[in-house]
């Protein structure tokens, strides 16, 4: 498993693109979260990576929640892979995986772009354009042959973090969250953990982070920061658009 950082913005950055990730695991990718302008997210960071992974080959997308950081992208890939994207049919839909509250409402936010009629059609509807996949809070979830757990945050709209593990490594990402013991001790199970990190009462002060043990702190990598974010705060280092994290196991 090896996982791209696109992006490590907040939602007001204008050095950076919206936190998101793409995960690498026996050949198939996992995009989390879905930031704009999302096809300019993904060649920015392949390139710097040396990938070369376009919303042509990415079948799965883990939607961590709503706010427009981390879901603007979904408009401009829902068409690229309904109409341009893949030449030959049958077109595969992408996978859409998310908590049921968010799935519940993600076409509330993109019917008014996307529900139109085409060659006399009858109006769109999100399965015109995804596959919905209820990702379940209670036991863990197959996405593209990788476990993922799911735990409910604080942010103030539904939001879940993630534990990702491939047989043998497991990846935690905090998601959007206020700062919660709870939702620390859960990512503690991972070998390496992103944690978001920013201001007001929706998000992590990165006080809270480095009064933790030094021991899990050298696990944790930062994102979501503000683009002022002061490296000399912590010792806990900050990720940047295009790094790699790396999970070496028995599966790739
Ligand atoms: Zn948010």
């Amino acid at each position: 498993m090896r996982v791209l950082i696109l992006g490590v913005g907040d939602a007001f950055t204008a050095r950076h693109f919206g936190t998101s990730a793409l995960v690498e695991h026996d050949g198939r990718h996992v995009l989390i979260d879905c930031p704009d302008p999302i096809h300019r997210v993904l060649r920015e960071a392949t390139l710097r990576a040396g990938w070369s992974t376009d919303a042509a080959s990415i079948d799965d997308i883990i939607l961590t929640h709503l706010h427009g950081d981390h879901s603007n992208g979904l408009e401009s890939f829902g068409f690229f892979r309904r109409f341009l994207g893949l030449s030959e049919p049958p077109r595969v839909r992408p996978r859409l995986h998310a908590a049921t509250p968010v799935l519940e409402r993600v076409w509330q936010k993109l019917a008014p772009a996307m529900d139109g009629r085409f060659a006399g059609a009858a109006a769109s509807r999100l399965e015109d354009y995804f596959d919905p996949r209820p990702l379940r809070t209670d036991v863990s979830n197959d996405v593209a042959g990788l476990r993922v757990e799911c735990r409910v945050t604080g942010h103030p709209v539904p939001t879940i973090g993630l534990l990702i593990n491939d047989g043998a490594w497991t990846f935690g990402w905090s998601g959007d969250t206020p700062f919660e013991q709870a939702h620390v001790d859960w990512l503690a199970r991972a070998d390496v953990i992103v944690h978001e990190s920013n201001r007001g009462p929706a998000h992590t002060p990165i006080e809270r982070l480095n009064a933790l043990d030094p021991s899990l702190r050298r696990r944790i990598r930062l994102i979501h920061l503000p683009d002022e974010f002061d490296e000399s705060s912590t010792d806990i280092g900050m990720l940047r658009q295009g790094d790699v994290l790396r999970f070496y196991s028995a599966t790739g």
